[in-house]
């Protein structure tokens, strides 16, 4: 008798365990114990690795390096209203204005992004774009 109560107990915290561990995943966990300063830290590390995953799956075209955050997280002429994208390479491609966050990074001479814009005969602007630059879907 005792042993099954034993296991039911057992049963029932590994139970409790699945069903926490469900809704908050391994960040969210890490998340519970972290001052804000850590959590700050935390969340740009995962925001940094969404925006590299959304590089990689060629969604977004960002004109500076590291990539934009802005048109991550929000969505706006950059991305058209799709947050999590990012299309500011193609702006500049046509000779317009990307996001303010590039074209401050533009200024800081962060330039080069997905397309591999080359910048070195204007190494502090990312108007420069050779004949090549071609991208799909601009
Ligand atoms: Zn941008």
């Amino acid at each position: 008798m005792r042993g099954f109560v034993n296991g039911l107990l057992l049963g029932i915290l590994l139970a409790g365990f699945l069903f926490l561990f469900n809704f908050l995943s391994i960040a969210k966990i890490r998340l519970i114990w972290q001052n804000s300063t850590a959590r700050l830290s935390e969340l740009t590390g995962l925001q940094n690795l969404a925006i590299a995953q959304a590089v990689k799956d060629g969604n977004y075209h960002c004109c500076i390096n590291p990539p934009c955050t802005m048109c991550f997280w929000q969505g706006n002429k950059w991305n058209y209203n799709t947050p999590g994208t990012c299309d500011c390479d193609a702006f500049i491609a046509r000779g317009e204005e990307a996001c303010p966050q590039c074209a401050r990074g533009e200024k800081e001479g962060k330039c080069g992004g997905s397309s591999g814009v080359s910048t070195s005969s204007s190494p502090t602007s990312c108007l420069f774009v050779p004949q090549s630059f071609t991208r799909s879907g601009a």
